[in-house]
């Protein structure tokens, strides 16, 4: 008996399944034209945490449930297990020159190049998003940054992302980074001095200089490269979180 990933999977784009399989046993790749994810049915052990990580119950659990589905996830196995899995950058915002999304859309130009699995969500609205549009199709970067508009689950969105990344000139008071920093995500910031205002634990982000394309570039490299240390910085910043601005959030 194996668990099965469904059609419904197809072309979504949450992971929160691989997360927390304790076998490693779901791989990503493309079926269909479309983002998909399997199970290998010989590495699972049916222990069921998967089901209730995924948001939208496109798993089932047993290959009798979806014989079509559980023959694809079996075939589709050996191709899917030598895809890495995708390391998901988030960044959120109004789309404003002064939120600095130019600089990260630059610096994933040039990151892309190292890392193919790596993924840009960009998620708000505003007057400079057909710049930010333009810039990302002249760097020819669109199959790695996805515009998702003003959205509403923006808290499940950080869960299922990697990093999280305020690449700002100027704040007021970054209560999305605060946000990020309290589930848990690895954060890259702007230096900018209302950021270092509030992470005055410096082991709690990572910052690069404001505006300076190579030197977030340089830090998204060390993050994405250095997953122990991530997730160390973003278990300070959690902590960190809690422990002071906690009254904010709630
Ligand atoms: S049932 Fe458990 S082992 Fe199988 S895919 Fe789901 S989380 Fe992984
Ligand atoms: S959580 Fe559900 S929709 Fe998301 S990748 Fe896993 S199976 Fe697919």
């Amino acid at each position: 008996m194996a668990y099965v990933i469904t059609e419904k999977c197809l072309a979504e784009r949450y992971g929160d399944c691989v997360e927390v399989c304790p076998v490693d046993c779901i791989h990503p790749g493309t079926y269909k034209g479309d983002v998909f994810m399997i199970i290998d049915p010989k590495e699972c052990i049916d222990c069921g945490a998967c089901i209730p990580a995924c948001p939208i119950d496109a798993i089932v659990d047993a290959v009798d449930k979806d014989p079509e589905y559980a023959k694809i996830n079996a075939d589709l196995t050996e191709e899917f297990k030598k895809n890495p899995k995708e390391i998901i950058l988030m960044t959120l915002g109004w789309l404003h020159p002064v939120k600095g999304v130019q600089f990260l859309i630059e610096a994933m130009a040039k990151i892309v190049k190292k890392y193919t699995h790596i993924r840009l969500l960009v998620v708000g609205a505003g007057p400079y998003e057909n710049d930010l549009r333009g810039l990302v199709n002249s760097f020819n970067v669109e199959e790695y940054i996805h515009f998702l508009g003003k959205r509403s689950d923006c808290r499940e969105l950080l869960h299922i992302s990697d990093f999280f990344v305020l690449p700002s000139l100027s704040e007021g008071l970054p209560l999305v980074l605060l946000e990020a920093l309290a589930v848990g995500r690895t954060c890259i910031v702007s230096d900018i001095p209302q950021v270092q205002g509030i992470i005055n634990n410096l082991k709690s982000s990572f910052l690069f200089k404001s505006g300076n394309v190579e030197d977030l570039v340089r830090v998204i490299d060390y993050a994405v490269s250095n997953p122990y240390e991530s997730k160390k910085v973003a278990c300070e910043g959690q902590k960190y979180v809690k422990k002071y601005f906690l009254t904010l959030l709630t």
